[in-house]
């Protein structure tokens, strides 16, 4: 998606060739004009999926789910971090390895929220190694629910997530592929 490679390109710092920061627009500062051009970009994309569900995950995503699910018309759930895994049967659960804090946390959604009747647009600022992603799937395999696709922002292709999730026939639709960042001189390079 032009606009927001344009946008990545002009206001995104690269902190290392591992790590870019968009905290002006996407996740600390938000957007929502950019946001809604997103959600449009991926209503289009995703006009033949019957997606009755946004879910993502606490906290980055929270902010664009909930712009896409306006958009969709439906409700957006996000799977909440949790300190304890709440194993009564009212939660799905699963932990997940953090890109950025290099920790290991868990997240749960509802029961109530999730379901087999739910066809699932599932949503995220990034894609790097795809453990966020890894954990929001079993949730929804967990509960039964069919996942339509997933709609990330900003896919970091050099690092393995989001062709992996292809490779397993997952529909992945993200809105800018970064193939390459040097810290050095900030540059960033696109996938077409
Ligand atoms: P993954 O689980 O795919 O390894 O990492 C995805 C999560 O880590 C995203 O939800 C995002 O919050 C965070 N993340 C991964 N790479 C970056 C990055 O380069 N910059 C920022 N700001 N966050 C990232």
């Amino acid at each position: 998606m032009r606009l927001l490679e344009e946008r990545i390109r002009r206001d995104g710092v690269v902190k290392s060739d591992q790590v870019l920061k968009v905290d002006s627009f996407l996740n600390h500062q938000m957007d929502i004009g950019l946001f809604r051009a997103m959600a449009r970009q991926w209503r289009q994309d995703f006009a033949d999926a019957p997606i009755n569900k946004v879910l993502t995950i606490e906290a980055s995503g929270i902010g664009i789910a909930a712009v896409v699910a306006e958009e969709f018309g439906v409700p957006a759930v996000f799977a909440k971090k949790s300190e304890s895994i709440n194993i009564d049967g009212t939660y799905y659960a699963t932990s997940v390895r953090s890109f950025t804090h290099q920790r290991v946390y868990s997240v749960i959604v509802s029961t109530r929220f999730l379901g087999p009747d739910d066809h699932v647009l599932v949503i995220d600022d990034f894609m790097a190694n795809g453990c966020a992603m890894d954990g929001l799937l079993q949730i929804c395999d967990a509960a039964g629910a069919t996942v339509e696709g997933v709609g990330i922002a900003i896919e970091k292709g050099f690092q393995p997530g989001g062709d992996r999730l292809r490779q397993r026939g997952i529909r992945v639709d993200s809105l800018a592929i970064v193939e390459s960042m040097d810290p050095q001189t900030g540059d960033i390079t696109f996938r077409d």
